[in-house]
């Protein structure tokens, strides 16, 4: 069963947006007939940027939320439901700029929440400024000279962060990415996977990309093992695509023992009194 709506996307053609939404597409038709994910309590959120427009072509619930705000606002879901499963579509701008602080304390709480960052490695949407993912010396209209310092590296923060699963794919590598999107959509916990996604339009980096991929056949066995294997393939000159590590844990939901909250919440509320009580003195 395909989860595409009928909106005709305006991605610029060629765009690698369009293998990402298709591997998403084909994964849930997978998981949904081998009844290990319910299309019904399925929540997609996404961001702003050129990735958010997947949120209209998909025909699943969810919101469009506000800039780098998709993981509060998947945290708030799942506080109201936890048997949702809620994947949010983000970009790199968008995460790695806006939302950051979220990404990082998600990642210590192990929220159950699934993030997939388009990371083109620029604000594509706004026609190609850099973004915390750009190159030293990437050239874009608010840096003409080309970008003066070092990207922050999306997989060393997540691995310091605390994250029970860290995930690099490639958008135009569609198997491997249709294969971590399963891995990841069926992980207990917060799972993150970065995925390069080249922009034609504004920075097209397949010919580096392909010359120096690498797959990572099995996780690392720990967190300290992943975060030398990635400096190594740094020093190496590689990018490694799978799943850097991945644990369980409790996740917050659990941790915080929702259940006891929402017992809480359904207890009728005496507004008056609750307003004597906690205004009026
Ligand atoms: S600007 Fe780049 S990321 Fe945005 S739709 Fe065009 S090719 Fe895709």
């Amino acid at each position: 069963m395909t989860v595409r709506s009928e909106i005709l996307p305006s991605w610029c053609p060629g765009c690698s947006n369009f293998v990402i939404l298709n591997a998403f597409d084909s994964v849930i038709d997978e998981l949904s007939r081998d009844g290990k994910i319910d299309v019904r309590k399925l929540i997609v959120n996404s961001g702003i940027g050129c990735h958010g427009k997947i949120f209209d072509y998909l025909n699943i619930s969810g919101v469009n939320a506000l800039h780098g705000r998709s993981i509060p606002l998947s945290l708030g879901i799942k506080l109201a439901n936890k048997d949702l499963k809620v994947v949010c579509f983000v970009g790199d701008g968008d995460m790695y700029a806006e939302g950051l602080e979220h990404l990082i304390h998600a990642s210590r709480y192990n929220i159950d929440v699934k993030v997939f960052v388009h990371n083109n490695e620029t604000f594509a949407l706004t026609t190609g400024q850099s973004a915390p993912t750009s190159k030293k010396g990437f050239k874009s209209k608010v840096r003409p000279e080309g970008e003066r310092v070092e990207p922050l590296d999306p997989i060393l923060l997540l691995l310091a962060s605390n994250a029970s699963f860290v995930a690099r794919a490639y958008a135009l590598d569609q198997e491997s990415l249709k294969q971590i999107f399963k891995e990841a959509l069926l992980h207990k916990g917060f799972a993150v996977v970065d995925i390069l996604q080249p922009c034609v339009s504004f920075n097209d980096f397949r010919n580096e990309v392909r010359d120096r991929l690498m797959k990572i056949e099995n996780p690392l066995k720990s967190r300290e093992e992943a975060i030398s294997f990635h400096f190594q393939s740094i020093k190496d000159g590689k990018i490694p695509i799978g799943v850097y590590f991945k644990e369980e844990r409790k996740t917050f939901e659990e941790v915080e023992q929702i259940e006891k909250v929402y017992s809480r919440l359904k207890r009728k509320i005496d507004l008056k009194k609750l307003i004597e009580d906690f205004v009026i003195q």
